[in-house]
């Protein structure tokens, strides 16, 4: 075991990253570009002149292409033009330009003509398709500009751009800039739509959206907003457009910066990789993450897509607006807009309780970085495979975490300020992490700088070890900090970090220090059990004696729902790593069996389900779902299933988790025969049930359903197709079907042509969160890889699927999936494939570990 996982770890340093950054002896400074899509032949032409600035006197260009062909290239230069021999180089994505008489230092004008195809992988510029009809769309991020024009395709290299389309009389185009000019031809049955001029920006954020897309009109501060979808989703397209609206005012004040891209349009289109895309002014979107009815739509669903929205709005000033020079430095992008997306909720909507769902973003990152194989926030990329793979948990809820402990330690005003000083400093320009910090630390005058180093700059996350005695009515705590790793025995790297801790004992008010030392002393006012993550704004480990959790856990009203959260994230992290055995953490579940918070009873049911189908041995199963009946029952029962569909949002989120935990967990027979008859009535009548209800009624009820339940799912999702959020709910529920006939329908239908290929990669990721379908899953993606990545290509799906391979729990498991790809080497998964091998790992050892305290504990019951 060892020497196969050090074997693989060799495969990540020993892979040579081919260096494909472009010189700067060339620098451009605008692009006018004019595309004529034609979405029948799915090619498409281009024109392009690129005014750049020779800084060292040379006869060549090289820039970024693929997979275009070219025709004439001219270059222009002190008043001379030459054509340019043409030489492509396909692997390094590059085309270089040659020409006969050396091009003196100062401006440069290159006119190109080429063509290019719309493909079907969801990258560059490529084909979706809705309706009968088809659309062409752009995803530049990271590395695909230069699918669709030539280019200097790295965020550094910033430009302004002219965009001009030539397409179709009966479609519509959109791009960054509003729209300056529309007149018919010059082509018969075209029009051509231009754009106004883009601020100063790096060339992935360049779009064009094409094809026949409404659009609802609103304003907000006077910039024009827009959210546009297919014809027959029009109905559903108030919701975002209200949350864009007071998003837009709400960033305008924090950041203290007009929104700088004119008008802002927001599209949500067919066939999407990604969740949403942040291109300046012209956002792009997953129909499912966008659209969604403004009366019957989940709490969850309401919240998902404001909080995206949230995020890419947030985009056009962290990210658009000030770029990172490289990616090695995306998580000033990401962790930036995932950290600040949920102050306008908070603002909008108070009763969502956003903060718990940052707790919980914050849980997710430590999950993460408990692995031995996780990384630093900053990670040196080189390869395009390479910059795809740092779009990741770290990137985003790790930096988001680090974000939130900062601003709890700066203050919030004093955080805003040194944010808007930053993002003035550099504007329309490129920065990098330091660049950041060093601001942040100079307008707070604290020191953010030496926090944020230690967290940027190495991977994992702290543990604090917390012991305290009582010393004249006050608490004398020591601290000691080292790694965590979730794996018992693995060896710990001597690694401490800087950063601010706050501690409460009962009722009273945190005391912070700033911890810098392996070894620390802080104190608190009282001598109740210590708390050592009050607000829960730290990212650390806290880890206490059993006997304290105890203690914490009877007195939990004292704690506030996110640090009970955080508190039941410390505990499970414990048990998983060996520190403490599971009978503190599943006496802690008890203690908060009835905890009104909705998040609280979401993480109980999702840890209790880890330790149903990973830990728990068959003979146990009986008296392990009496327990969950029993613990958990009665609260369902005073809630009612269904219970009254007036109900608040909160309510029916705790509902829905409760009838999963008793009826799935607990197997009980009676739930599920509620949510089978509820389901067969939601089908018949939507409107029968709360939409916040709904998904789980059709998981539950399919957990054990037959094939006649299993084929109105299908058939539904022929007939849903205009309402994203409802067929989602059939499509998410097919997993859940346990009968093994059943999971084989859909690993089918999960490469069929029904199944859009951005879908693809959740679907089977679902399945392989099942217990029952787990072995059927991983021989269906080995039998059918090549045909898996032929469909998805490697950038999309594919690392939904190496990620869901995570959910596998046994030392066989984790051996076959190293063989295989031994077998079927993927650059492009490289870290996520050794996470989720060290993942199965951990999950073993964890069954080895817990599977006799677990019975003892039954037994003791
Ligand atoms: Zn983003």
């Amino acid at each position: 075991m060892t020497r196969a996982v050090v074997a693989v770890a060799i495969l990540l340093t020993a892979v040579p990253a081919a260096a494909q950054r472009l010189p700067d002896t060339v620098v451009p400074e605008h692009y006018t570009l004019w595309f004529a899509p034609d979405l029948e032949k799915e090619t498409f032409r281009g024109r392009q002149t690129i005014q750049a600035v020779v800084t060292q006197r040379t006869s060549s260009i090289t820039l970024h292409a693929a997979e275009l062909e070219f025709g004439e290239v001219r270059i222009t230069s002190g008043g001379r033009t030459q054509t340019a021999r043409v030489t492509l180089d396909p692997k390094a994505e590059t085309a270089t330009f040659t020409v006969p008489a050396p091009l003196a230092e100062g401006p440069v004008s290159i006119d190109v003509t080429y063509t290019g195809i719309l493909n079907d992988k969801l990258r560059g510029f490529y084909i979706s398709k809705a309706n009968g009809r088809k659309y062409a769309v752009t995803q530049m991020e990271a590395t695909d500009a230069r699918r669709a024009f030539p280019s200097f395709d790295e965020p550094a290299f910033k430009a302004t751009f002219d965009v001009s389309m030539m397409v179709d009389a009966r479609d519509t185009a959109i791009s960054n800039g509003r729209v300056i000019a529309d007149t018919p031809g010059p082509e018969p049955g075209t029009h051509t739509i231009s754009y106004a001029r883009t601020p100063k920006m790096s060339t992935y954020l360049v779009a064009m959206i094409v094809g026949d897309f409404v659009c609802r009109e609103g304003s907000s501060d006077g910039t024009a907003i827009r959210i546009c979808s297919t014809p027959d989703k029009r109905d559903l397209t108030a919701f975002a457009l209200e949350a864009a609206e007071h998003q837009l005012r709400f960033f305008n004040n924090y950041f203290g910066i007009k929104y700088p891209f004119g008008k802002l349009d927001i599209v949500a289109v067919p066939d999407f990789a990604a969740g949403a895309m942040e291109n300046a002014g012209a956002i792009t979107f997953r129909e499912r993450l966008l659209l969604v009815d403004s009366e019957r739509s989940s709490v969850n669903a309401r919240k998902t897509v404001a909080g995206i929205i949230s995020h890419e709005i947030a985009h056009q000033w962290f990210g658009n607006l000030v770029t990172m020079k490289w990616w090695d430095d995306i998580w000033l992008n990401e962790g930036f807009a995932s950290w600040i997306a949920s102050k306008p909720l908070a603002d909008w909507r108070p009763q969502w309780q956003v903060e718990l769902d940052d707790a919980q973003e914050t849980q997710s990152a430590l999950a993460t970085d408990a692995l031995r194989s996780t990384r630093a926030i900053r990670t040196r990329v080189e390869t395009n495979e390479q910059i795809n793979e740092v779009f990741d948990a770290i990137a985003y809820d790790k930096t988001s975490a680090v974000l939130r402990m900062i601003e709890a330690y700066v203050g919030a005003e004093p955080f805003r300020k040194a944010i808007s000083s930053y993002l003035t400093r550099y504007s329309y320009s490129n920065a990098a992490g330091e660049d950041f910090w060093t601001e942040v630390a100079r307008v707070t005058g604290r020191p953010v700088d030496r926090i944020m180093k230690s967290y940027v700059e190495q991977p994992g996350a702290p543990v604090l070890a917390i012991a305290n005695r009582c010393v004249g009515g006050s608490s004398e705590i020591s601290v000691t900090q080292s790694r965590f790793l979730s794996s018992p025995g693995a060896p710990v790297p001597a690694q401490t970090w800087i950063l601010p801790a706050c501690f409460k004992t009962g009722g009273s008010a945190p005391r912070c220090e700033l911890i810098t030392a392996r070894e620390q002393r802080a104190t608190a006012t009282g001598c109740d059990s210590v708390f050592a993550n009050a607000d829960a704004r730290g990212y650390y480990f806290s880890e206490y004696a059993p006997e304290v959790v105890r203690s914490l856990g009877k007195s939990a009203t004292a704690l506030k729902p996110v640090e009970r959260l955080s508190l039941l994230g410390d505990e499970w992290w414990m048990v998983r790593a060996g520190r403490h055995t599971i009978d503190s953490f599943l006496d802690l579940t008890a203690m908060l069996a009835a905890d009104e918070t909705p998040a609280i009873a979401g993480v109980i049911a999702s840890r209790l389900t880890v330790v149903a189908n990973n830990i728990l041995d068959a003979d146990e199963r009986g008296a392990f779902e009496r327990w969950i009946r029993d613990r958990f029952g009665p609260a369902l029962t005073a809630l009612g299933f269904p219970g009254a569909q007036s109900d608040a949002d909160d309510l029916q989120t705790r509902r829905a988790t409760l009838a999963m935990l008793v009826g799935v967990i607990g197997n009980d027979p009676e739930v599920q025969r509620r949510a089978r008859e509820l389901a067969g009535r939601y089908i018949a009548d939507p409107a029968s049930l709360s939409p916040s209800l709904a998904p789980t009624v059709l998981q539950v009820a399919a957990v054990s359903g037959d094939r006649a339940l299993y084929d109105q799912y299908v058939a539904q999702l022929g007939t849903l197709a205009a309402q994203p959020e409802e067929y989602y709910r059939f499509f998410s529920a097919l997993s859940w079907f346990r009968d093994p006939a059943l999971v084989k329908a859909t690993l089918d239908l999960a490469l069929s042509p029904s199944v859009r290929t951005q879908d693809t990669g959740t679907l089977l990721a679902g399945l392989l969160e099942r217990p029952w379908a787990r072995e059927a899953t991983w021989a269906f993606v080995t039998a059918q890889w090549k045909a898996l990545v032929d469909r998805l290509g490697v950038f999309q799906g594919i690392p939904s699927v190496v990620g869901g391979l995570g959910a596998m729990c046994s030392t066989r498991a984790s051996a076959d999936i190293k063989a295989f790809f031994a077998r079927n080497p993927t650059p492009a998964v490289e870290r996520g494939l050794l996470q989720s091998i060290e993942r199965v790992e951990n999950c073993a050892a964890l069954d080895a570990r817990q599977s006799p305290p677990l019975a003892a504990w039954l037994a003791a019951r």
